[in-house]
Order: C-alpha cells, then sequence, then structure tokens
C-alpha cells in the first residue's frame, strides 16, 4: 500500500545509533535499517543539503540528518547508509570533535576529526550544531555571530568542507520576533544560509523560511506506526 502523504521536505532527525539498545535519542541499526527501506519502498526520494540549498530537490524529497557527531552514528549508522546507498548529514559541535557530549547527562564520545574525515569522503555533508553546543535562545546576536565564525574557523583549520547549514542545538532559537530577526541577521551575516529546528512538521515548498526548516524527530521509544504517521503527516495537532 502506498502511503498517502503530505507534499513537502521531510527532514529526519536522528541522534544515536546502537546495535541494540534503544531510548529517545538512540535508534538501533534495525530499526534505523527498516525505516530507511521503508522510506524507499514508499517511493521517498533521499535529498542533501546541497539539493534544498539549489532548490534542487527529487520528488517527494527526505533528507537524513544526525546531531551531535556521536561517535556511534559514525560506527552503527554509517554501514547502513553506505549499504543502502542513502546520504546524510551531520551537525557538529566544532568545540567537542574528538571529545564528549558533556551537555548530555550521560555523556558519550562524538567523532573526532579523521571519523569525520573519512565521512565526508564518503559524500556525506558537514554542517554546523554551534561550537560549544548553546542554546540560541540564551544568545544574543553578536554572540550568535561569534559563534558561527568560531564554528566555521574550526572546520577550515581541520581541513573539513562543511555546507553552510546549521541544527539549533535543543532547537532553541529566541521567542521574541526581534530578538529572533536579528539572530537570523547575525546567521545570514555569518553564512549560513539554512538553519534546522525541531518542530515535527513536514515543510511547504519552496520553504517559507530557509532558518525555519522543521524537523521530525526520530525515537527508539516509538512504534513503527508512530514513524510511517510521523513522516507521512508530521504532528497532527
Ligand atoms: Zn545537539
Amino acid at each position: 500500500m502506498r502511503w498517502f502523504v503530505r507534499p513537502g521536505l521531510r527532514v529526519l532527525m536522528y541522534h544515536k545509533v546502537s546495535p541494540a539498545a534503544e531510548d529517545e535519542h538512540t535508534v538501533n541499526v534495525a530499526r534505523l535499517e527498516r525505516q530507511l527501506r521503508w522510506l524507499r519502498a514508499e517511493k521517498f526520494r533521499f535529498a542533501t543539503l546541497e539539493n534544498v540549498l539549489r532548490g534542487a530537490l527529487p520528488e517527494r524529497p527526505v533528507l537524513v540528518t544526525f546531531d551531535d557527531a556521536y561517535a556511534d552514528a559514525f560506527e552503527f549508522a554509517r554501514p547502513v547508509l553506505r549499504a543502502l546507498g542513502v546520504p546524510a548529514a551531520v551537525f557538529v559541535p566544532t568545540a567537542f570533535i574528538g571529545q564528549s557530549s558533556s551537555w548530555d547527562r550521560d555523556p558519550r564520545p562524538l567523532m573526532d576529526a579523521s571519523q569525520l574525515r573519512a565521512l565526508a569522503a564518503d559524500g556525506f555533508e558537514l554542517a554546523l550544531h554551534s561550537h560549544r553546543h548553546e542554546n540560541y535562545a540564551g544568545l544574543t546576536a553578536a554572540q550568535v555571530t561569534t559563534d558561527v565564525r568560531e564554528g566555521f574557523s574550526t572546520m577550515q583549520r581541520l581541513g573539513l568542507t562543511i555546507v553552510p547549514a546549521l541544527g539549533y542545538p535543543y532547537g532553541g532559537r529566541p521567542r521574541d520576533p526581534v530578538a529572533r530577526a536579528a539572530m537570523q541577521a547575525a546567521l545570514r551575516a555569518g553564512g549560513v544560509r539554512l538553519a534546522f529546528r525541531v518542530g515535527n512538521r513536514v515543510n511547504g515548498l519552496p520553504l517559507a523560511d530557509p532558518l525555519e526548516i522543521q524537523r521530525l524527530s526520530v525515537r527508539g521509544d516509538e512504534s513503527f506506526g508512530a514513524f510511517q504517521r510521523k513522516v507521512a503527516w508530521g504532528k497532527l495537532l
């Protein structure tokens, strides 16, 4: 059965990947593979950040993203994505490359520069996730400017190619419209052309605001049916 789906761009947000155990922020290899195979069977086409930037999206586009550059995503997701020929983008908190996710209650190892280089060589895209994994809701525009500059310069120093896109840590942006506009101006001036929040909705095309792209959170603690419904329609309320 082909699902009837809302038209638009779907952006899937993953975090950690494991061989077996799952939780809200961790999917296992079997679930990831089943999800990607289902998307392909339903005639979704996998897109890249570059496709979004150029406005050159395939039909029924879906973009796969991983936040935080967890080392386990490198170890367990990379082989699945490579085997299925699915591209993905990784949002990297650049101050923590080769360290651990100190902002988590249970900090986990993060990819080092050579792992990020190997991903890039495989065709994965790298993008920003705030230099120090900070919530942009609490930063001034001047702090955002510095944060973005540090992110780009760190990647450049490590010889890593980056797409001018950013995943907001915690999905956070200022609620106040004036502060939000100032943050967006700082992002644009800093060279960021796409930014991703959470929101759990399908994005209409053309995009209403390329700095407010919504992502569907993929959880390890929900049923496959819940994943299918979220992909088809986004959140209903
Ligand atoms: Zn994060």
